[in-house]
């Protein structure tokens, strides 16, 4: 792998919150990556919504698909751009590692319940997994992740929870950008989203081809593939156009981060932090980018088949925290004895951590 210069070295890392010695056979990202990968909080993403419940199909992405994705796009970039590419994997793979089971349905139902409590930030929640939840080691509690990795983490927070959290937060107190490793998973995660959660929309039946038809450039890349191919299965062409989608949007977003690269041209992965978001579209695929998202939002995130699914989700959320804040001691010991925080937190720790069925479990368990 060639670096650029502005790219993120493990040489030159912020480190990790606890001493270790750099390890003979892995670089320090390599090792974060790893550390991810074999952590339960990743095993049950398998079992965590994306949009689509999992009993509604097998064949719909999961939290674990989707970081997967993630994961995918974010490499590609990086080696376009001569960034660090095993950074931006350990990013891609741990950034949703803080979901509620139920998708934002879940996270907006676990905010309410925390509203009183310091609310409930699924970003910062990933943070708490990587820093502090996962227990793996004998040495220390969470991961003890690199800054850099931790600070792709954590993709937003508000300044209140941002003062509370050392080196990591201050960019949301000072200003400033983040590496640009975790700028392309930012991007690669809305561009995997848009475009999985199409495709299962128009699995599961809620989005259809003429619906999709009011989307310029789904209509402008269709017309060429029919052009080009005259007998394709419906299959074939929705992934055909899918893909050319998303191959064109990339391409842009390389295309034009390598140019404000140019324009720029930082010495160093600390020149990045001052200067502005160096990783974007061109205008004129914000636009493209801006109608698929709007396109999504009106007719898949709000369609009343989602919207009931969230509603459904919201009630198990609410009736598990408040069946654990008045049973208290039915809360796993392991949870118990955090006693540095709120009771509430700790539930939220809990029901945070659960995989849908597993919170489908507890309500029939508990007759809720
Ligand atoms: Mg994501």
């Amino acid at each position: 792998m060639t670096l650029a210069l502005y790219a993120s070295d493990p040489s030159n890392s912020k480190g990790r919150l606890f001493y270790e010695s750099v390890a003979s056979s892995r670089n320090d990202y390599q090792r974060d990556r790893d550390r991810i990968i074999h952590s339960a909080s990743f095993r049950r993403l398998q079992y965590k919504t994306q949009v689509f419940v999992n009993h509604e199909g097998d064949m719909f992405r999961s939290r674990l698909t989707h970081s997967l994705e993630v994961s995918q796009i974010s490499r590609g970039i990086a080696r376009t751009l001569g960034c660090h590419e095993d950074l931006v994997e350990a990013i891609a793979l741990a950034h949703d590692l803080g979901h509620t089971p139920f998708g934002h349905a879940g996270q907006d139902a676990l905010n309410k319940c925390m509203k009183d409590f310091g609310g409930f930030e699924h970003n910062l929640q990933s943070l708490r997994v990587v820093d502090f939840l996962e227990k793996k080691y004998g040495a220390f509690d969470g991961l003890n992740l690199t800054f850099e990795v931790r600070e792709g983490i954590l993709k937003h927070c508000s300044k209140k929870n941002a003062s509370k959290l050392g080196q990591v937060g201050d960019r949301f107190i000072k200003g400033g950008q983040p590496s640009l490793e975790a700028q392309i998973v930012n991007f690669a995660d809305e561009i995997a989203y848009i475009h999985h959660d199409i495709d299962d929309g128009l699995r599961s039946g809620i989005l259809d081809f003429k619906l999709l038809g009011e989307i310029e450039s789904f209509r402008e890349t269709s017309k060429q593939v029919k052009e080009k191919f005259t007998s394709l299965t419906s299959e074939q062409l929705t992934n055909e156009v899918l893909r050319r989608m998303m191959s064109n949007i990339i391409s842009d977003l390389c295309d034009h981060s390598i140019s404000n690269l140019k324009d720029y041209d930082p010495k160093s992965a600390e020149d990045i932090r001052s200067l502005p978001l160096i990783i974007n579209f061109s205008m004129h695929m914000e636009k493209i980018f801006a109608e698929l998202k709007n396109f999504s939002r009106l007719h898949l995130y709000k369609h009343p088949r989602v919207q009931t699914m969230g509603e459904q989700a919201s009630n198990i959320i609410h009736s598990l925290f408040y069946f654990f804040k008045h049973n208290y001691e039915k809360l796993p010991i392991s949870f118990r004895i955090n006693n540095d925080c709120a009771q509430e937190r700790n539930i939220a720790d809990y029901i945070a951590g659960m995989t849908d069925r597993f919170a489908h479990e507890l309500i029939n368990q508990y007759g809720l």
